[in-house]
C-alpha cells in the first residue's frame, strides 16, 4: 500500500495518504492545512481519495477538510463526541491567531469499531477519548501500523488541559485500545516521529505502571 506521512501548517501536524496499489483508491487523515500539497501527491500516485479521515476536531488536524472536501467529493469521516469542539472552530483559531477555517459538513460518523475498506485495506476506528472527547485511532492490521493522532506520541502522550481533555481517559483509552496491539505496530503519532508500541510500553515514561 502506498504510504506517504507528511507535516501539515504551523504545528506540523502530520497528514497521511493511502493509497491502494491497484484500485487506485486513497484514504487521508489529518488535513490540517496545505491542501494543494496534498491535492499533489494524491495526483502523482494516481489516487482517487475516497475517504477524508479526522482524527480529532483541532485546527491542525481538521483545518483544511472542507477544502479537501470540495477538491475531491470525498466524504469526511469523524468521531460525534467532538461535534462541540468542531463549532468551537472560531475560538480554536483564536488561540494560534490564524484565520477561522471554513466548517466542514461531517458525513458520517467515526464510531468505535467502525471499518473503512480502501482497496484491499481495511481500516478499523479505535475510539480512544481523552486528548479530546472524539479522539479516534486508526488501526490498519495488513500494514502493522496505527495512525494514533493526538493520543499516543513517541516518548509522550497527547495533552488534556484543553476543552474536554481528560487525563485518566487518555491513559484508559491508551491501556484499553493501543497497547493490546502487537509490540511491532508502527505508530504514527498526529505530530513528531514514528515509533512502535513495544518501544512506548518499555519507554514511555507516561505509560510506566499501565503495562
Ligand atoms: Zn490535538
Amino acid at each position: 500500500m502506498i504510504h506517504e506521512i507528511f507535516p501539515v501548517g504551523m504545528l506540523a501536524c502530520n497528514c497521511s495518504i493511502f493509497g491502494d496499489e491497484h484500485t487506485r483508491e486513497a484514504l487521508v487523515v489529518d488535513p490540517g492545512d496545505n491542501i494543494a500539497n496534498i491535492l499533489a501527491i494524491v495526483q502523482r500516485h494516481g489516487l482517487t481519495v475516497k475517504a477524508i479521515v479526522i482524527t480529532h476536531a483541532h485546527i491542525d488536524h481538521i483545518g483544511g477538510a472542507q477544502k479537501l472536501k470540495q477538491a475531491t467529493g470525498a466524504p469526511v469521516y469523524m468521531n460525534p463526541a467532538d461535534e462541540a469542539l468542531q463549532k468551537m472552530m472560531d475560538v480554536q483559531a483564536a488561540w494560534l491567531g490564524v484565520p477561522t477555517p471554513e466548517t466542514v459538513e461531517i458525513d458520517a460518523p467515526a464510531n468505535d469499531g467502525a471499518r473503512l475498506v480502501i482497496g484491499a485495506a481495511e481500516f478499523h476506528v479505535l475510539h480512544t477519548p481523552g486528548h479530546t472527547p472524539g479522539s479516534i485511532s486508526l488501526w490498519l492490521p495488513s500494514e502493522r501500523k496505527l495512525i494514533a493522532g493526538d493520543t499516543l506520541f513517541r516518548d509522550s502522550i497527547g495533552r488534556t488541559d484543553l476543552p474536554g481533555g481528560d487525563g485518566r481517559q487518555i491513559l484508559r483509552s491508551i491501556h484499553d485500545k493501543l497497547l493490546l496491539l502487537d509490540d511491532e505496530t508502527t505508530v504514527i503519532p498526529g505530530h513528531g516521529e514514528n515509533t512502535t508500541i513495544g518501544r512506548e510500553k518499555q519507554f514511555n515514561y507516561f505509560l510506566q505502571g499501565l503495562v
